[in-house]
């Protein structure tokens, strides 16, 4: 084993390096993973350029496949060195009420690789061994990396109980939202509608079969879904965007005793106009806040599913990786993210 790796160090608020580090110990019932591929979150972007991270000096990256080159632990395990492994990024305390139901993105204590612990933006990285999933053969490292935004899109349409012949509409067309469209579909979604103000994001979209693309800067939203659906709105939106204005379009376009889901990470203060409030009592409206995604064996590992869906290619995630790049161009990949100096999907760093 190597004493030193490569590694993108955040040490301050936009300030990464791209550098030697040891190699991280490993504590009993951890793992040695040796990393394979590791996707950039739209995440990862303000928290390397704007908001940090919660402590410096850290390694990000919470979406990342690799090999488990070492196990340090006593009891056995269904692991072993030379696995493919996904790796569930929160590590939930497992004591406070909420890990005690198996709700781990609600623990009032957890740990976070990429974002409280180091993460996967380095050769090597150690994680629990119950923090771990494998990887079908024939799903490569690049997909297996982008199993936790797959399971947080599957997650969110789950929260919203999504029935057969739905119509639903998914604003805003990013990974996620492109992902959460192919979940709808597989869920057996009636139409599905997906909105963006970006042209190469719906022309993705449309690249996957969804023909209700809207620009809501040419077509307003709401208008046009609720034309295309007889006047009714749709059953389901879920809010993929995380701005005030699709937060606020996604309580107009379902129809009365609809449901809305909110997942998009909101930036800046929401208003909700008295008619839109008013549309939310009287319509009966039904709204799901979604977080993260479940990690139980029992109703469903959404990891283990999303992994299963991508070993079938029912959940097809080649054309949303835009992007390919050595670790060791860190630095200018964030820059060129923050400044949106090209379209891009999926930014990829590939080992
Ligand atoms: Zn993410
Ligand atoms: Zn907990």
């Amino acid at each position: 084993m190597p004493e030193k790796m490569k590694a993108a160090v955040l040490h301050a608020v936009g300030d990464l390096r791209y550098e030697d580090v040891p190699v991280p110990e490993l504590n009993p019932g951890e793992t040695l993973i040796k990393v394979k591929a590791a996707g950039v979150c739209g995440s990862d972007v303000p928290r390397v350029k704007k908001k940090g991270t919660y402590s410096f000096p850290l390694i990000p990256g919470h979406e990342f496949a690799g090999e488990i080159s070492e196990i340090n632990s006593d009891i056995s395990t269904d692991f072993k060195a030379g696995d493919k492994v996904a790796v569930f990024p929160l590590i939930p305390c497992r004591k406070c009420p909420y890990c005690q139901i198996g709700e781990y993105a609600q623990c009032d204590n957890y740990d976070y690789l990429g974002s409280r612990t180091d993460g996967g933006f380095a050769e090597y990285i150690t994680a629990p061994i119950a923090n771990l999933v494998k990887v079908p053969d024939n799903v490569s490292f690049e997909w297996a990396a982008m199993t936790e935004p797959a399971s947080v899109a599957l997650h969110a349409l789950r929260r919203s109980g999504v029935d057969a012949g739905d119509n639903v509409v998914i604003l805003g067309a990013g990974p996620i939202g492109i992902i959460l469209a192919q979940w709808a579909r597989i869920c057996g979604a009636g139409r599905v509608f997906v909105t963006d103000i970006v042209d190469e994001k719906l022309s993705v979209a449309k690249d996957y079969g969804f023909k209700n693309c809207i620009n809501s800067r040419r077509n307003d939203p709401v208008e046009t879904v609720i034309k295309e659906t007889g006047g009714i709105g749709a059953d389901l939106c879920i809010e993929a965007a995380g701005t005030p204005v699709t937060f606020e379009q996604s309580l107009r376009i379902v129809r009365k005793l609809g449901k809305v889901v909110l997942m998009g990470n909101v930036s800046g203060n929401v208003t909700i106009p008295e008619k839109t409030a008013s549309a939310i009592l009287r319509g009966q409206l039904t709204i799901y806040g979604t977080w993260n995604s479940s990690f139980t064996a029992v109703p469903k590992n959404e990891w283990k599913t999303a992994l299963q869906f991508m070993s079938s290619k029912a959940l097809d995630l080649e054309n949303l990786i835009t992007h390919r790049f050595n670790l060791k161009q860190a630095v200018e990949v964030f820059d060129m993210m923050y400044k949106k100096q090209e379209f891009f999907n999926k930014v990829m760093f590939v080992f």
